[in-house]
C-alpha cells in the first residue's frame, strides 16, 4: 500500500506518518525531513535549500524530485510507503507519476488531512520534537505523559524547527494554497483522493486513515 498524505503546514500529516509506521510497518518519506537532514549535514543540496526554507517557500522541484527518486530506490520501500510533504507543486506530481511508472509502483490513495486554517498557525508554532528519536509534540494538544521526558525514548532534550514562526507559517501557508492544493484536482480525475477530518483528535484522524487503506 502507497498513499501520499496532503494538507497545509500543521494539518497532521507527520504524526499520522509516525502512527502508520508503528502500526503497520510503513515507511515515511518526509521530504521536510530529508531537508532538513541536507541542511544540517551542510551538503550541497542543503546549502542550496536553506535560506529558502528558511523564508517558507519551496525547494526547486528539481532537487525534491531527485531526492525522492534516490529514496524510491531504496528496499525498504518495498514495505509501502507514505509520502509526506511531497509532491506540493503539480510538476512534482507529473514528475512522481513518471517515477512510479519507471519503478514499477503505484498510488493506493491521497488522503487530504482538512483542518480550518485559522487553528494551523497555533499546530505549528506549539510543535515540538524529541532531539533523539524524533517523536512529536504539541504545547497544548500532545505534551509528553511525564513531564520533559520522551514517552517513546526517555530523552530530556526536545527541539524545535527554525521556520515554526508565525511569520513564516503565513508565507508557507501560501504556498499550500498557490502550489499544492491545485494538485487535487488532479488526483481527484485518477479516482485516487478520500478526505478525513484533521481537526479531530489524533486518534480520530488515525482511524479514519485506518479505514481508507483498510477498504479495498
Ligand atoms: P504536519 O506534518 O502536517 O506539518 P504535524 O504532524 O507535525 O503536522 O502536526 C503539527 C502539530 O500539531 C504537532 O505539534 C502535533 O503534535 C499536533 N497535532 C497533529 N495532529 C493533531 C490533531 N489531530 N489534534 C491536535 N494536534 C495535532
Ligand atoms: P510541514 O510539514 O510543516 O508542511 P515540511 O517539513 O514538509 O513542513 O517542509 C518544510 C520546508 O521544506 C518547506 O517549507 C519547504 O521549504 C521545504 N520542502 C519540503 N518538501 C518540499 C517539496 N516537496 N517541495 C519543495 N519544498 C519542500
Ligand atoms: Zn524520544
Amino acid at each position: 500500500m502507497n498513499i501520499i498524505l496532503l494538507g497545509p503546514p500543521g494539518a497532521g500529516k507527520g504524526t499520522q506518518a509516525a502512527k502508520l509506521e508503528a502500526e503497520r510497518g510503513m515507511v515515511q518519506l518526509s521530504t521536510g525531513d530529508m531537508l532538513r537532514a541536507a541542511v544540517k549535514a551542510a551538503t550541497p543540496v542543503g546549502l542550496q535549500a536553506k535560506a529558502v526554507m528558511e523564508t517558507g517557500g519551496l525547494v526547486s522541484d528539481e532537487i525534491v524530485t531527485g531526492i525522492i527518486s534516490e529514496r524510491l530506490d531504496q528496499p525498504d520501500v518495498a514495505k509501502g510507503f507514505i509520502l509526506d510533504g511531497f509532491p506540493r507543486t503539480e510538476a512534482q506530481a507529473a514528475s512522481l507519476d513518471t517515477l512510479l511508472t519507471e519503478k514499477n509502483m503505484k498510488l493506493d490513495h491521497v488522503i487530504e488531512l482538512e483542518v480550518d486554517e485559522a487553528i494551523l498557525a497555533d499546530r505549528v508554532t506549539g510543535r515540538f520534537t524529541c532531539a533523539k528519536c524524533g517523536t512529536g509534540y504539541h504545547d497544548r494538544y500532545k505534551l509528553p505523559v511525564v513531564p520533559d521526558v520522551c514517552d517513546v525514548c526517555g530523552s530530556t532534550e526536545f527541539k524545535r524547527r527554525a521556520d515554526d514562526n508565525a511569520e513564516t507559517v503565513r508565507a508557507r501557508m501560501a504556498e499550500y494554497h498557490a502550489k499544492t492544493a491545485p494538485i487535487l484536482p488532479y488526483y481527484e480525475a485518477k479516482g485516487l483522493v478520500a478526505r478525513v477530518d484533521g481537526m479531530a483528535d489524533i486518534a480520530h484522524v488515525s482511524e479514519a486513515i485506518e479505514a481508507i487503506l483498510d477498504k479495498r
